[in-house]
């Protein structure tokens, strides 16, 4: 019986941040991306799915995004990752909570950097790491490359979920829209590169899970964000 590679969307906290968990669904390995609230309702999910997670990884540093990652860390016992170009504003997050008006969640140990190329890996699922600066420089965007996938064993063409290539665009891309660039580290010149040059050329049926709000695909937004037209 085929399954499908499991996957929750939690809107968390205030700025309802896109906590999106991915498990396997034979290993139960699982890896979250951006627990930035809510962490009971992310270990809720995870437990609702008897999930092992192996690696919490991070789009970018700001605060509605990374808020959870002590408590979940905490949780889980999973290590931390996000790109090296984001520590300082992470290191700056009670200045982002003062920024929101919230109080500073607690910090945690960042165990390992995200690199453009690299590929984490949970059960026989992989997802290749794109650094995509602009939002904020050490932005990154996740995507998971269905062909390769295909190609394991474990995941052949027909028994996973994702027949088509998913991407976790962080605060990058957004469905016709795209990230601001008006915070600390932002630039628009580099936004518009990175989408241009890693995120567009990604297939056209690639799904989008954009950091906050609904999916949608490369195409789409190739064709109509008014921001890349
Ligand atoms: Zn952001
Ligand atoms: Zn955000």
């Amino acid at each position: 019986m085929a399954q499908k590679l499991i996957h929750e969307i939690l809107p968390v906290g205030m700025l309802q941040c896109n906590c999106s968990i991915l498990g396997d669904p034979e290993t139960r390995d699982a890896i979250v991306i951006d627990p930035g609230d809510e962490v009971d309702r992310i270990l809720a999910a995870i437990a609702k799915h008897d999930l092992k997670v192996r690696a919490i990884l991070n789009t970018h540093a700001h605060i509605d995004h990374v808020g959870g990652l002590r408590r979940l860390h905490e949780a889980t016992g999973a290590p931390v990752f996000m790109h090296r170009d984001d520590l300082e504003l992470y290191r700056h997050l009670d200045r982002q909570a003062q920024w929101l008006g919230v109080r500073p969640p607690a910090m945690t140990e960042v165990d390992q950097f995200l690199r453009e190329g690299d590929t984490v890996r949970w059960g026989g699922y992989e997802a290749r790491v794109l650094h995509t600066p602009g939002h904020t420089q050490g932005s990154v965007s996740l995507y998971l490359p269905f062909e390769e996938a295909a190609q394991k064993p474990m995941a052949r063409k027909g028994e996973v979920g994702n027949e088509v290539p998913w991407l976790f665009a962080g605060d990058t891309l957004f469905a016709g829209s795209i990230g601001r660039t008006d915070l600390w580290g932002g630039s628009m010149p580099a936004i518009l590169s990175s989408i241009q040059e890693k995120l567009l050329a990604l297939p056209d049926e690639t799904i989008v899970f954009p950091g906050h709000g609904p999916a949608t695909r490369i195409g789409e937004e190739r064709e109509t964000n008014p921001f890349l037209t």
